[in-house]
């Protein structure tokens, strides 16, 4: 396809464009730049090495993934089937408020508003009367996920009652793996290869050419760094310094383990995490298998005593050794350097809670798309670009803090994390919600206000003032269309089949 269709391309025009990494980052990119470029005459190679291989977790995504591959024209059949994938309507937090503490955040709303009144404002009025009916109960998706069913949001919602999202559990390699046939489809090049040294020209820095262990050099316009933490190009090569959050997001260690699917065991349609002493574990269930991993501080908990926190709880028996990774939280100063653009681990991590790492390479490769440069390079795409990638992370980062920040935990770590300080932008924003119960909206935030109240809610956060037409409401009324509400949602959910049910339709032959 990249050469196919004759090159229409301008004098300027980037011709040749060199993905360096071909785990989940550089697959994507690729995949999306192909089908991005097609009929241009732009070349696509992707470098990478079966022997150094790929991080190989990153199994839990948000809602936005869905729109990513069906730009590409897959659909969540297609993509279910090929990543042994199962459906995830939020995230279940167990024990981050101490024993028995559990909530989910939904992807997804909460109640109707009621006659211009915040849903979220009355509720919490309607509480002050001794009705602890949870949020959950006015959430379509926290009831489903709760109740271990699944159905597809309906494309015309009736009300904000039934507006629900979903989004996948699944095998990061198969994604990989499925991602590469559609690229390599689309006439993007392979080379299997490690990189030894990076060339830059003389007169500007710009990257020329990455070199491969047998001498062999790859030219290109532009590259992409998607060869992970290590930013071979952008940290090594070009020296965009890596600012560290440690400050903030204190775990900078995962053991992962897939395992079986305990015996009879139904897949829930979200993932678990769970608070350990000094961290949290993931549970993540797919149709082959379940991935499990347990992320913590190593300065408040040594690698043996995270294994014990762990391995007793898996889903089901290990089907391999644990695998340690370490990771600074934090972000690349500059994720675009001259003519090279950072994507996925390369360009940043702040930690697994949330899934937003494959979201964010998402945004990322979005992003390029939309300031794609010429060889000119234009200042102003890069700084733009920069920008925008800066402050996503930023946001993205002050959402996971929270989670850490409200828990209601004993330990020395999660009493740390409760009395450390936050950054001015959090800060901000938990200020305005209790004092109003309002939401704090910056520009390139990935994180909508449902997901902060969720969040607030299931910490216990209450806003300390409600909006004063709360007082205007009737008390009968609002107890009847709250109950209206809880009895619809209830209904929907008796009625859905189960997550199981929904799986087994994707794996039936069609007829
Ligand atoms: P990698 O997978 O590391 O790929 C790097 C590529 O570069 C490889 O192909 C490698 O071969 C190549 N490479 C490197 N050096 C060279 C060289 N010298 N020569 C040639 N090739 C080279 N994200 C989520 O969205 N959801 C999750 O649930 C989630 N869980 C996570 C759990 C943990 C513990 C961690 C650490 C991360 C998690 N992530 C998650 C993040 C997710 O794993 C990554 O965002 C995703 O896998 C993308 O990684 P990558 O492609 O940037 O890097």
């Amino acid at each position: 396809m990249n050469t196919a269709s004759g090159d229409r391309l301008s004098p300027n025009a980037i011709r040749r464009v060199v993905i360096v990494g071909g785990g989940t980052a550089g697959w994507m990119t690729a995949a999306a730049l192909s089908q991005h470029l097609r009929h241009t005459g732009v070349r696509i190679t992707v470098v990478e090495s079966s022997e150094i291989g790929t991080i190989g977790v990153g199994e839990a995504t948000i809602p936005t993934i869905r729109r990513f591959y069906a730009q590409l024209g897959m659909t969540d059949a297609e993509v279910m089937t090929a990543t042994q994938a199962s459906c995830k309507l939020g995230i279940r937090f167990t024990g981050w408020s101490g024993a028995g503490s559990d909530f989910i955040h939904p992807f997804g709303l909460y109640g109707q508003d009621l006659r211009g009144v915040g849903f979220h404002h009355y509720w919490a009025k309607q509480r002050q009367t001794g009705d602890q009916t949870p949020l959950a109960a006015y959430s379509l998706g926290a009831a489903l996920a709760f109740g271990g069913k699944f159905i597809e949001p309906s494309p015309t919602p009736p009300s904000s009652l039934s507006v629900f999202d979903w989004a996948l559990h699944l095998d990061a390699s198969l994604f990989a793996q499925h991602l590469r046939r559609y690229a390599e489809a689309s006439g993007v090049e392979r080379i299997d290869a490690r990189i030894v040294d990076v060339q830059l020209r003389p007169e500007d820095g710009f990257v020329r050419a990455v070199t491969l262990g047998d001498g062999r050099e790859v030219e290109g316009d532009l590259f992409v760094d998607c060869s992970g933490f290590r930013g071979l190009l952008i940290g090594e090569a070009l020296g965009s310094a890596y600012e560290d959050w440690g400050q903030w997001l204190a775990c900078d260690a995962a053991f992962a383990v897939q395992s079986e699917n305990g015996p009879g065991m139904e897949p829930h349609p979200y993932t678990q995490v769970t608070a350990h002493a000094a961290g949290w574990q993931w549970g993540i269930p797919l149709r082959h298998r379940a991935g499990n991993g347990l992320v913590f501080s190593s300065a408040h908990m040594t690698d043996q005593q995270a294994l014990d926190a762990l391995m007793p709880n898996l889903m089901g028996k290990p089907l391999m050794e644990p695998r340690r990774i370490g990771f600074r939280p934090g972000r690349r100063d500059r994720a675009w350097v001259k003519n090279c653009v950072s994507i996925g681990l390369s360009a940043g991590f702040l930690e697994p809670l949330e899934s937003t790492s494959i979201a964010l390479i998402e945004n990322g490769i979005e992003r390029l798309k939309s300031l794609f440069p010429d060889k000119t390079f234009a200042p102003s795409i890069i700084d733009e670009f920069n920008d925008q990638s800066a402050r996503e992370m930023e946001r993205t980062r002050d959402f996971i803090i929270l989670h850490y920040w409200l828990n209601g935990r004993d330990e020395p770590f999660w009493q740390e994390r409760r009395e450390a300080a936050i950054p001015d932008t959090l800060a901000r924003k938990v200020e305005l919600w209790k004092a109003r119960g309002q939401f704090v909206r910056y520009r390139w935030e990935m994180f909508h206000p449902a997901s902060w109240l969720a969040i607030y809610d299931g910490f216990g956060v209450l806003p300390e003032q409600l909006d004063p037409a709360v007082e205007g409401l009737d008390p009968g009324q609002l107890a009847n269309s709250l109950h209206q509400m809880k009895a619809s949602v209830a209904e929907t959910v008796a009625r859905t089949p189960s997550h199981a049910a929904f799986l087994a339709r994707l794996d039936r032959p069609v007829a």
